[in-house]
């Protein structure tokens, strides 16, 4: 039994489970025709070196990236995937180090499409550069915290003066009616930081915090891994923080899972029973008063998007990746339609299909509605169908199966219904 299956009641009984409120959302739309978002790596040129980096960016821009029409023909395949169209995000690398950025910004928005973009903290990201991509029809930034305090942030993105250029960004990014979403990596490194970060996230305000669960890839690889167990606290403790502030996770679609069972044992008063790092989070947490104060009326439900199943990726290339943690290109926009690889390819295909999942994902009640990092399957065994290694569920471990069923519908190994709302 996993670990979350253990039971410590709360005071009084929960509200049922699912009852008119969504645990877990969906894209509105059939995610095989159309992505609910799709990520452009405009360039892999940043003067950063962070300890993770997916791209393991370089200083200089490199003369194969898509140039301004090639950019601008994968926006229109972007828009062609129909109305509402997906949520496109610019990316890198830096793109401010692209000085067509705002025209590409400002020719994506005359499509339709609702922009995006995630500069890195380098002294580029300045509110002159915020405020042009605003002005060009950008509705929000992302930006990276990897620590609460610049010697932690900073030893992270391998440069002194990021953290304050994060902040100063921003705050400026908010001023200028930028949606801000704060994006956290969670390594061995930043583990017991993230009740602090979280604090920091809530003080400074942020429309949704995001934990990213490390995928061992570009300068990733050389960081340590954490164990299934830390991640399953760590998924917990996010949850946690999801009564006070907008919480998802990247690269950790478990937390649908863990969303799932929270919201039964909730129904029955019951807590699971996890490890110390949680404990250590929740007690850190509280004395920073995470918890005291205001909380959502609503909490915000994770979204039912996976590598290649309502996502896609285009590398500064071209190339077409169902994530951009997963180096297994489906086809280049150069050569085929956005469209066609994301409907049609093979690769695309078969990683919409929960029943091909392998090992303990492929046997797991609640693979249709998670079915774990494809990309951290693949960068731990070369196959883009195994089982997520940062997954501590035991298939069938949590006692409430027929809660869950209910929850899932009464087949699970169709697409979740009842315990879904579009979005
Ligand atoms: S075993 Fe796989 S499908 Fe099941 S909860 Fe874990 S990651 Fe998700």
């Amino acid at each position: 039994m996993s670990r979350t299956a253990g039971a410590g009641r709360t005071a009084g009984a929960g509200r049922t489970a699912g009852a008119g409120r969504a645990v877990v959302r969906r894209p509105r739309h059939a995610v095989a025709e159309r992505p609910f978002l799709v990520i452009w790596e405009a360039t892999r040129a940043c003067p950063l070196a962070c300890l993770h980096c997916r791209a393991t960016a370089q200083p200089a821009r490199d003369p194969r990236e898509l140039d301004g029409a090639q950019a601008r023909r994968v926006m229109d395949g972007v828009a062609a995937f129909g109305r509402p169209a997906p949520l496109f995000v610019i990316t890198g690398g830096d793109p401010f180090q692209r000085p067509d950025l705002c025209e590409l910004v400002a020719y994506g928005t005359g499509l339709g499409l609702r922009v995006a973009v995630s500069p890195s903290g380098t002294p580029t990201l300045t509110r002159a550069n915020l405020a042009a991509v605003r002005e060009a029809g950008a509705v929000a930034v992302s930006l990276s915290l990897d620590g609460s305090a610049a010697g932690r942030h900073d030893a992270f993105r391998g440069m002194p003066g990021v953290f304050d250029r994060t902040l100063d960004g921003w705050r400026a990014a908010r001023e200028l009616g930028l949606k801000v979403q704060i994006n956290t990596t969670v390594t061995r490194d930043s583990l017991t930081d993230l009740a602090d970060i979280a604090a920091l996230v809530r003080r400074e305000g942020a429309m949704l915090w995001s934990g990213f669960l490390l995928v061992p890839t570009g300068r990733g690889g050389g960081l340590g891994a954490l164990s299934a167990a830390e991640t399953e606290d760590v998924l917990h403790f996010l949850y946690d923080c999801g009564a006070a502030m907008a919480v998802k996770t990247t690269e950790g679609h478990h937390f649908r899972r863990v969303a799932l069972q929270r919201a039964v044992l909730d129904a029955k008063g019951e807590r699971p029973a996890l490890g110390p790092l949680y404990r250590l989070l929740s007690r850190r947490a509280a004395g920073l008063g995470l918890f005291d104060g205001e909380r959502r009326a609503v909490r915000r439900p994770p979204l039912d998007v996976s590598a290649g199943r309502g996502f896609a990726f285009v590398s500064h290339t071209g190339e077409v990746h169902p994530s951009g943690f997963l180096p297994v290109s489906a086809g280049n926009v150069k050569d085929v339609p956005l469209t066609a690889v994301y409907r049609e390819s093979e690769l695309f295909t078969r990683l919409r299909d929960p029943g091909l999942l392998r090992g303990a994902c492929g046997a797991c009640e609640f693979k249709a509605v998670c079915g774990g990092s494809r990309s951290r399957a693949y960068a731990a065994t070369g196959d883009v169908l195994a089982p997520d290694p940062y997954c501590d569920y035991r298939p069938g471990g949590f006692p409430y199966q027929d809660e869950v069923r209910a929850l899932l519908g009464t087949d699970p190994s169709k697409r979740a219904e009842s315990c879904v709302q579009s979005s």
